[in-house]
């Protein structure tokens, strides 16, 4: 279907791309279908004979809507997807006309090469194999675009010898260890129906936009995503005007197509707004399974690039885009949900049903507690370096807000031993084994907190605006299985389960209790105060990489078969390369942008200064203000020669560092320091250099001229 004849109809648009399960419902003979869905539910193995239905039926339907190629969506250790695109064509009759094929095999399994993508070690690109497997639990889809219809299929991506190269596979692997111990966990609290739990998981996406033709005036944007150079406008977020305000024509247009677009491909947008910066703003689908959710956020990041080139924008994606303004997150919204409907972070109606919450709420501050770096280094990257500690964006100290209520239940259980009363005021029975009544936290939920209970789930606000957010969610389902397993072993022992859950609620809240904080994240007092609470503070990506080769980190993900310590080293490798290279990257735009365009202007307007004060003395006249701003300029452009000077000494040095963590340390500490040092006066000199002959467009322009 073509871009004018969409129907405006939201329920009919809906999912109009997607494979789903309508469609496959009504596409497959009923006996392939139950195959299809068993596979999908219980994840047991397809047989090749099904697999070669589905596979013919998915083709016919994706050439319907447009599709000439199909490809295998993956999702490498970059952080975003990468495809590669087949033609459905196959063979060439002698009638000069073609066969149209894809068989279950294409559909399953592909070797895409991809030798290229980091593997950190695990794979030598002479070996080049790689494999995708299809991931039939997050639905294919038709994607239409410049380059016609593509029918996109979620897959994971393994080397020949079974290591995860990917983001998917590791997820999944920790998707089913919450499943399995939390069904344990229920299990032990009656619970006899529920069949399978999955984490659920609605991601809110910031980003910016700027003018096309204004981001193409500056190298900063165009290599790095961000700008490294740019003073404050006269007006920035001050006013608070713009959050929530009215949105602006041009980009309520942008947001209608946005809208469609990923309604045709089953995402459920559902919120928009504009956010706290100028050209800044938010878009929020409803939550689903924790797995589609991470595809779909994918799908929502390449969704906003597009269209907003199509409206002759930029969607800067960037943790921090423009110095000294809001940086863009990602809200990670998670729950831990059952195939019958019960949200599990959901306190109960009645005592007993809040006995299981509160195991589950202090049995989840324990996995934070015990693993708060990881989750930290979960949410690492280059970009979020710029915004994490900020003082606008969350701390880079995890801890946990609960509210005022739930945190008076742990502190009366933890000073009594039994929490007798809520603060709602509902008196209980004051029994040893009971607990509070409470209910659904009514206090104002904390906008400083990393981690936040807001109200039937946990809200994980570090995560970064360009990332995927499929690590934050496997460290997440895997501490919390891990947490759940020691639960559920103490509980199994027990004799007297009622005691036991008891103590042991009582027992993590005690242990635990440093992680919870309900105060302000963002003053200097909690940066104090949670280092004497002995709480890790990992202010930049680089602290925050070993985190992942540490003993807890192997035996936790070892236990679950989610990373060997093979991947993890490679992972870790990775992103310590990344580092470097993401950091050589901003030094050498900024040195290219220095050299041959900033200096260079500065110099020319030096020179203009100077004209015009030996003609005023030609003329008998003085101008003191051309003599100052003269002085105040070359002296400016001395030390920003001077700097540029030390930046490309020390980029050059780095290269000679050995790779990994070494590199990724002398970039922090030696690059990145003489990349402030450079912008220090450029940025001033930008306030005083004739705005005609500055080389590029100023924050002013893009931010106030969208
Ligand atoms: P905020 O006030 O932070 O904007 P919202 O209530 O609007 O929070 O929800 C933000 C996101 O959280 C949405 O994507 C929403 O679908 C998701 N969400 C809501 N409930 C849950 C839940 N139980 N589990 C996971 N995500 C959820
Ligand atoms: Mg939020």
């Amino acid at each position: 279907m073509t871009e004018d004849n969409i129907p405006s109809d939201v329920a009919q648009i809906f999912g109009q791309d997607v494979f789903n399960d309508t469609v496959m419902q009504r596409l497959l003979p009923k006996r392939v279908y139950k195959e299809l869905r068993r596979t999908i539910d219980e994840g047991k193995d397809l047989d090749p004979m099904t697999a070669e239905v589905v596979a013919e039926a998915m083709k016919n339907w994706a050439i319907e809507k447009g599709a000439t190629h199909y490809t295998h969506w993956f999702q490498p250790l970059t952080g975003i997807t990468a495809e590669k695109h087949d033609a459905f064509i196959s063979s060439v009759r002698q009638d000069g006309t073609t066969l149209l094929e894809f068989s279950g095999k294409e559909l399953i399994k592909s070797e895409p090469d991809a030798s290229s993508f980091p593997s950190g070690g695990i794979r030598s690109t002479f070996e080049a194999r790689g494999y995708t497997a299809w991931d039939c639990t997050s639905p294919a889809f038709v994607r239409h675009d410049a380059a016609g219809g593509i029918l996109c299929i979620p897959t994971a991506f393994c080397s020949y010898t079974g290591e995860a190269l990917d983001m998917k596979t590791p997820l999944l692997r920790s998707i089913e260890a919450l499943n399995k111990e939390t069904l344990r966990l229920i299990r032990l609290f009656g619970n006899k129906t529920s069949k399978k739990v999955l984490p659920s998981v609605g991601a809110e996406q910031e980003y910016f936009l700027v003018d096309r033709e204004k981001f193409l005036k500056r190298k900063d944007l165009i290599y790095t995503g961000h700008t490294l150079f740019g003073a404050m406008p006269p007006k920035g977020q001050e006013l608070d005007d713009q959050y929530f305000g009215a949105i602006r024509e041009r980009v309520a247009s942008f947001m209608k197509d946005v809208n469609r677009e990923l309604w045709r491909l089953g995402v459920s947008a559902k919120t928009q707004h504009n956010e706290v910066a100028p050209g800044q703003h938010e878009l929020a689908p409803i939550f689903t399974d924790c797995n589609v959710s991470v595809d779909q956020n994918q799908l929502i990041m390449e969704v906003l690039k597009k269209v907003a080139e199509r409206h002759g924008m930029t969607c800067l994606l960037h943790e921090k885009p423009f110095k000294g303004v809001n940086g863009s997150g990602k809200h990670n919204n998670w729950s831990i949900v059952t195939d019958d409907g019960i949200n599990l972070l959901e306190p109960g109606e009645t005592p007993h049903d809040n006995i299981q919450f509160l195991m589950i709420l202090t049995s989840i501050l324990k996995a934070v507690d015990t693993h708060a770096d990881l989750l930290r280094e979960s949410a690492a990257n280059v970009g979020n370096d710029y915004r994490l500690g900020a003082n606008e964006a969350p701390p880079a100290i995890v801890s946990v807000f609960v509210g005022e209520q739930l945190e008076d239940v742990l502190s009366q259980l933890i000073s009594t031993g039994m929490a007798t009363q809520s603060k709602q005021g509902e008196i209980m029975d004051t029994g040893v084994r009971t607990l509070p009544e409470f209910m659904k936290d009514a206090t104002d939920r904390n906008r400083t907190s990393p981690f936040a209970f807001t109200g039937n789930k946990f809200e994980f606000r570090m995560v970064g605006s360009s990332a995927s957010i499929a690590e934050p969610n496997i460290v997440l389902n895997s501490i919390v299985a891990e947490a759940f397993a020691e639960t559920c072993d103490k509980l199994e022992k027990a004799e007297d389960f009622d005691i036991a859950v008891h103590d042991l609620i009582k027992s993590y809240a005690t242990d635990h209790q440093r992680i919870v904080f309900n105060g302000n994240g963002y003053s200097k007092e909690w940066e104090e105060e949670a280092r004497k609470r002995g709480l890790g503070n990992l202010p930049t990506m680089v602290d925050a990489i070993s985190c992942l080769v540490r003993p807890e980190t192997i035996r936790l993900f070892g236990k679950f078969n989610i990373f060997t310590e093979q991947e993890l080293q490679s992972r870790s490798e990775i992103k310590y390369e990344d580092y470097a290279k993401e950091t050589n990257i901003e030094a050498r735009t900024m040195i290219d942008m220095a050299s041959k365009s900033i200096i260079p202007a500065c110099l020319a307007y030096a020179k203009e200064l100077a004209d015009t004060v030996i003609s005023l003395k030609g003329a008998g006249l003085r101008s003191k203000a051309a003599l100052e701003i003269l002085e105040e300029v070359s002296s400016l452009t001395d030390t920003a020669k001077f700097a540029l000077d030390q930046l490309i000494k020390s980029a050059d040095e780095s290269l000679a560092v050995p790779q990994g963590k070494e590199r990724a340390i002398f970039s922090r500490d030696k690059v990145r320091t003489n990349m402030e040092l450079l912008r220090l006066p450029i940025d001033r000199l930008e306030m005083i250099v004739d705005k005609d002959r500055w080389p590029m467009p100023s924050y002013g322009d893009l931010l106030f001229e969208v």
